[in-house]
């Protein structure tokens, strides 16, 4: 990350702006005063209305700044679960309502995974983000059985997505799939934090998978930035970020062609 803060307002506005603006240096900072590659699609009419967020942690309707992009964010507990009328949206805002909030701004993966997959059956996005928010919540209370639990039940629910776009005729070899973190966590008995003063927070990964996507491997040893996600996400539909942000990276070099 090119961010020297190492928690998640500052790595996720690195992530999605493609740069590092040392203002935003809190989690609780105002709604973000720079455009995310997410406003930018929502504006464009290729795109308008069909950009969507999901996230457990509360923190997203700031981050992608809903009220001017308007993108739909639906984030934490109280905005956590989507209007839509159907039966299952139904139980779940009910659930959303009524369980009991273990961390009162990062609502449960498992709940949010559900309006994820009724948000694909209702308004399937052209382009949508899913925030997991429990790992770090079960680190830094030192809990690593439940945190090795909860990093073992994403990648489940990467895979139940992956295996609903892929038996869809309509989204079979059409969805990119791009996977990376806010911040790291520091090395050893430090591997429950992360800030500025914790070293190996500094270190993300990412992984990416997709039609337009080299089969590339694991890559070690090819330094790159959580600021050339932004430009990625353009990139996988065809898009120069770069065009409308000249501040941020270059995308990944990860593509075919
Ligand atoms: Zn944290």
């Amino acid at each position: 990350m090119v961010n020297r803060f190492r928690f998640s307002y500052p790595g996720y506005s690195e992530t999605f702006t493609g740069f590092f603006d040392p203002q935003i240096n809190s989690n609780g900072f105002k709604p973000n005063p720079n455009t995310t590659v997410f406003e930018w699609l929502n504006k464009d009419s290729a795109y308008r209305g069909r950009v969507a967020a999901h996230a457990t942690w509360y923190a997203f309707r700031r981050i992608i700044n809903t009220e001017r992009s308007g993108v739909p964010v639906y984030d934490g507990w109280d905005k956590g679960a989507a209007p839509f009328a159907d039966d299952k949206s139904t139980l779940l805002q009910e659930l959303y309502r009524t369980t009991t909030q273990l961390w009162p701004d990062v609502a449960f993966d498992a709940l949010m995974q559900q309006l994820v997959v009724v948000q694909m059956n209702t308004a399937m996005p052209k382009v949508l983000f899913i925030g997991y928010g429990e790992t770090d919540e079960y680190a830094h209370s030192g809990r690593y059985d439940l945190y090795l639990r909860s990093a073992q039940q994403v990648d489940r629910y990467l895979s139940q997505l992956w295996s609903r776009f892929q038996a869809d005729p309509r989204t079979r070899n059409k969805v990119t799939l791009l996977i990376s973190t806010d911040h790291g966590r520091g090395w050893g008995v430090e591997w429950t934090d992360h800030g500025e003063e914790v070293n190996g927070a500094e270190y993300i990964w990412s992984a990416a998978i997709g039609p337009d996507i080299g089969a590339l491997g694991v890559r070690r040893n090819s330094p790159t930035q959580q600021a050339q996600m932004a430009a990625t996400i353009a990139a996988a539909l065809g898009k120069d970020w770069r065009s409308a942000e000249p501040q941020a990276a270059v995308a990944l070099p990860i593509f075919k062609n």
